[in-house]
């Protein structure tokens, strides 16, 4: 009997802040859907926001939730395809950028490989994360933690 690898949900943050950001964002969400073995189930509306550590304009934000049948290496790689097909490139840590993907949750896995971390280790710090999260997925977020980045500037575009 073949095994089927069932659908996990997961959760892939999006980022941008060079050139038109609004629309990488919305070329990744086309993207990761035509991923095979990848649906894109929900998305966030997109929110801008201050640079976090780093520098350039304004970031544009959102978080999508994925049903996928990949493993979660797999689906880093995918991410970084796509973010090399958007021409990122990484000239310095933290440095502006086409495309930013990263990936916040899957289903209930705790990862620590040099490589992939998951749950994301930064995301409950950061609230171009936590925001998009809450709109799409408001279970996930407690207004606790909405509250410790209140501090930071986000707003839908
Ligand atoms: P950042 O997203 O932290 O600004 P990068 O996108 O350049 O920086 O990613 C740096 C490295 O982080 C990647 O090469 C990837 O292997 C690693 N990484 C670890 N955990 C994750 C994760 N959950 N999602 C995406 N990348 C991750
Ligand atoms: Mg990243």
């Amino acid at each position: 009997m073949a095994v089927d690898r069932s659908d996990v949900t997961a959760f892939v943050a999006l980022g941008a802040n060079l050139g038109d950001a609004a629309q990488a964002l919305r070329d990744a969400l086309k993207a990761l859907d035509d991923t095979p073995g990848l649906r894109v189930v929900r998305a966030s509306g997109l929110y801008r926001t201050a640079p976090v550590q780093s520098t350039g304009p304004d970031y544009v934000n959102a978080v999508a939730e994925v049903s996928t049948t990949l493993t979660a290496p797999a689906l880093l790689d995918a991410l970084q395809a796509i973010e090399q097909q958007a021409g990122r490139e990484r000239p310095y840590r933290n440095a502006p950028r086409t495309l930013d993907l990263d990936l916040l949750l899957f289903g209930g896995a705790r990862i620590e490989s040099p490589r992939l971390a998951v749950p994301h280790p930064r995301m409950a710090q950061r609230a171009f994360v936590l925001v998009p999260l809450a709109e799409i997925a408001p279970a996930l977020v407690s207004t606790g933690q909405l509250a410790a980045v209140a501090d930071q500037a986000i707003e839908t575009l």
